[in-house]
């Protein structure tokens, strides 16, 4: 007899006052009895059709089962079939959206917590030291993955398993893509994207940092190296920025930067060498995920924080999730306005941001009401700091010095959706250099798409 509460079994968290300090991980996961309890609520429904809201397809009501029996080894086997990266889905996939927003518990209470369930199985296998990979017979195939995020490693992953040498080009002198640069640790702890990739190079995938690809070697170059084919997932790390005065000034950067120099560089550690402003205000200018992540890790070094964003609270594209914890541990929302400038004393440093009010109108061609100045309502926050978090798109350098790889006008990679397969006769690409920034686990979907059409290529060519 399923469980009929209509409610989620709630995970303990860190407290809001004592987490805003500190870079541990937030939510502190389920214990075993309460992701058994959770798993008693879903009712193994025939059409599954939480699992067609899942980009990687994992056999959801099948690892729940397991779960509810306490078999937690076999729902790691179900989950890891298609998702080889749960402990991180289980953290940062917006389940709301995908297969939480289509579970039948979610028409008249809460859906079933699939993402804390993934979670829990994957920290209890990691605790439990899951088994090391067994590396698989060569098939004498040689592939190059340029990018090693979530797109990258899990295409990486997938050929390593068919028996393909990978070798896996990335910029940074760290593998993870925005896993490691981008997502803070107190969402998303370090060590277990590092477990994750180690599982990888235990398959035998090679992992060659600190080679900019368009800079060090090209695309065609690598292919002249023996590569047979390449896949490109090197993301959309490009930052926009909104073109008003003061954009220059110290004390300006984008949220990617800024949350590169903390979470790759350790920037907030007086040991490394890589410093960051310790603000006393900040401004955050956005309302999605990553001006949330910026916020929330400007507080914990110290600052007061405001997030700027034009439209209103209803509007704000960040996961609700995000929202609460920012608000609850004392981020300021400054809602309805959009700023004009950003000001300074006459030492280049920023002394202020300017904004005016807006009221919303009609709906624009996103279907989001557009919002309009209200001419005379402007107004300055004193603050030290101003991060950028507009968005981002692919960076041009890999397309500019690929021979005959066809990008779109927002210099995206154009590869079409089953396979990866791009202009370019070899060459395969996926996540955001494809789709411009999205989210992990519709790169890791691309990711495998990209593994099947090498495959195909390889084997019939
Ligand atoms: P990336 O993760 O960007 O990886 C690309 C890799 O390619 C990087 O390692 C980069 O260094 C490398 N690279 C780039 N150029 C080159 C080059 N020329 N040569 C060699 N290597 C290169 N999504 C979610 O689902 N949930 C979240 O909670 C979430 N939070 C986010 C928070 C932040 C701060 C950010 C920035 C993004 C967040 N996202 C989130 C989005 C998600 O992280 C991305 O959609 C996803 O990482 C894209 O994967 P990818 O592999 O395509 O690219
Ligand atoms: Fe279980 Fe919800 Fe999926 Fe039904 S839709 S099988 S209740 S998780």
């Amino acid at each position: 007899m399923p469980n009929m509460s209509l409610t989620k079994v709630v995970m303990p968290e860190q407290e809001p006052d004592v987490r805003n300090k500190n870079f541990e991980e937030v939510a502190l996961g389920y214990t075993k009895e309460m992701a058994m309890e959770e798993a008693s609520r879903c009712l193994n429904c025939k059409h599954k059709p939480c699992v067609s809201g899942c980009p990687v397809g994992v056999r959801i009501p099948e690892f729940i089962a397991e779960v509810a029996k306490g078999d937690f080894e076999k729902a790691y086997e179900v989950i890891t079939s298609t998702n080889s990266l749960p402990a991180i889905c289980g953290r940062v996939c917006p389940q709301e959206n995908q297969c939480e927003g289509k579970c039948v518990r979610g028409i008249k209470g809460e859906p079933v917590a699939i993402g804390r369930l993934e979670r829990f199985v994957a920290d209890y296998m990691m605790k439990k030291g899951n088994s090391t990979s067994a590396k698989p017979e060569s098939n004498g195939h040689k592939v190059a993955v340029v990018g090693a995020g979530p797109a990258g490693l899990t295409c990486a992953g997938d050929l390593a398993k068919l028996g393909y040498q990978v070798t896996i080009f990335e910029a940074f002198h760290t593998a993870g893509g925005v896993l490691m640069y981008g997502i803070p640790e107190f969402r998303l702890p370090k060590n277990i994207v590092q477990k994750e990739i180690q599982k990888l190079k235990e398959l035998g995938v090679e992992i060659m940092q600190d080679m900019v690809i368009g800079k060090v070697l090209s695309v065609d170059e690598i292919m002249d190296m023996g590569y047979e084919a390449v896949f490109i997932g090197s993301g959309a790390g490009l930052p926009r920025f909104m073109g008003i005065e003061g954009e220059s000034l110290i004390g300006v950067c984008s949220a990617n930067e800024y949350l590169t120099r903390i979470n790759l560089m350790k920037g907030y550690l007086d040991e490394y060498d890589t410093p960051v402003i310790k603000s006393k205000a900040v401004a955050v200018v956005g309302g999605g995920n990553v001006a949330m992540d910026a916020a929330r890790t400007a507080l914990r070094l110290g600052a007061e924080v405001h997030i700027i964003y034009r439209r209103s609270e209803a509007e704000l594209p960040a996961r609700k999730e995000e929202v609460h914890h920012a608000k609850e541990e004392g981020v300021q929302f400054d809602l309805l306005c959009n700023p004009v400038e950003i000001l300074t004393d006459d030492k280049d440093w920023v002394t202020g941001i300017k904004c005016i009010r807006m009221e919303l109108g009609e709906p624009d061609a996103s279907g989001r009401r557009r919002p309009v100045e209200i001419p005379g309502s402007e107004f300055t926050i004193d603050v030290d700091t101003v991060i950028m978090s507009l968005g981002t798109s692919p960076n041009p350098l890999i397309s500019s010095t690929t021979i005959g790889l066809d990008v779109n006008k927002r210099k995206c990679i154009i590869a079409d959706e089953e396979f990866g397969k791009t202009s370019k006769e070899g060459v395969y690409a996926g996540g955001d250099a494809v789709t411009g920034a999205a989210t992990v686990i519709l790169a890791m979907g691309a990711g495998k798409a990209g593994a099947k059409g090498i495959d195909e290529y390889l084997k019939n060519k």
